[in-house]
């Protein structure tokens, strides 16, 4: 088998691995069955699902599986000749990215949504990866980004992918941070200090109370 097929298996693989996690998470949040108190506006969460169909779009507009006799081949315009160490690589931080996935999505329970909203009984989550990290699940989303660029060795879904999520992340997290602001006061203020938003800070204070922001 040849590394462009062998790139497409793995890409379906992790597709089929990521919606499960997803799904299975989601189920579990939403059979606990609090009432949202806060939700974001509609016009924010429409541009999530109008991203999230043509990431899903360009998917399978580029999947090329011949022993499945599926090969659109859609996007082989911009396809790059990238070294087969960068498509190693990006297997690697797939599998790391998904593992991530599990850590995030079982730390953070009943308090996942899809859109922004905070729940009756919400809990501030500072344990596991949200000890250091305030948005975890957006950097593993920034992890399984390149991932999906190396092992479909294509600039287009590369670029436009990336642009996508840094803008969709772009709009929510002041939006989110100021809905956790204003249901936890203080104690979100203080995790602030403590914590960075996507990568561990990178400096620990000696009292406490101050740090990154
Ligand atoms: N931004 C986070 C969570 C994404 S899921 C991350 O990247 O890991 C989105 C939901 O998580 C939002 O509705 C928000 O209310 C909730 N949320 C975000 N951070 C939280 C935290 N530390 N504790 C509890 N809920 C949180």
């Amino acid at each position: 088998m040849d590394i462009d097929s062998l790139s497409n298996y793995l890409l379906i693989i992790i597709f089929s691995l990521f919606t499960v996690i997803r799904i299975t998470y989601y189920r579990r949040a939403r059979k606990a069955g609090y009432k949202t108190v806060v939700s974001e506006s509609r016009k924010y969460s429409i541009w999530l699902s109008v991203f999230i169909c043509y990431e899903v779009f360009t998917f399978f507009s580029y999947i090329n599986v011949r022993s499945l006799n599926y090969y659109p081949q859609l996007l082989t315009w911009a396809d790059l000749d990238l070294p087969l160490g960068l498509r190693i690589l990006g297997a690697v931080l797939a599998l790391v990215g998904l593992a991530l996935f599990v850590w995030i999505h079982r730390t953070l329970g009943d308090n996942l949504s899809a859109t922004l909203r905070i729940k009756d009984n919400h809990t501030l989550v500072t344990v596991g990866p949200y000890a250091l990290i305030r948005h975890p699940m957006y950097s593993a989303f920034y992890l399984l980004h390149i991932a999906v660029f190396f092992l479909t060795a294509n600039w287009f879904i590369g670029v436009t992918w990336m642009i996508g999520l840094s803008l969709i992340i772009l709009l929510r997290v002041s939006r989110e941070e100021a809905m956790l602001l204003e249901r936890f006061g203080e104690d979100y203020r203080t995790y602030m200090r403590r914590t960075g938003k996507f990568l561990p800070p990178i400096s620990f204070s000696r009292t406490p109370d101050s740090g990154q922001l």
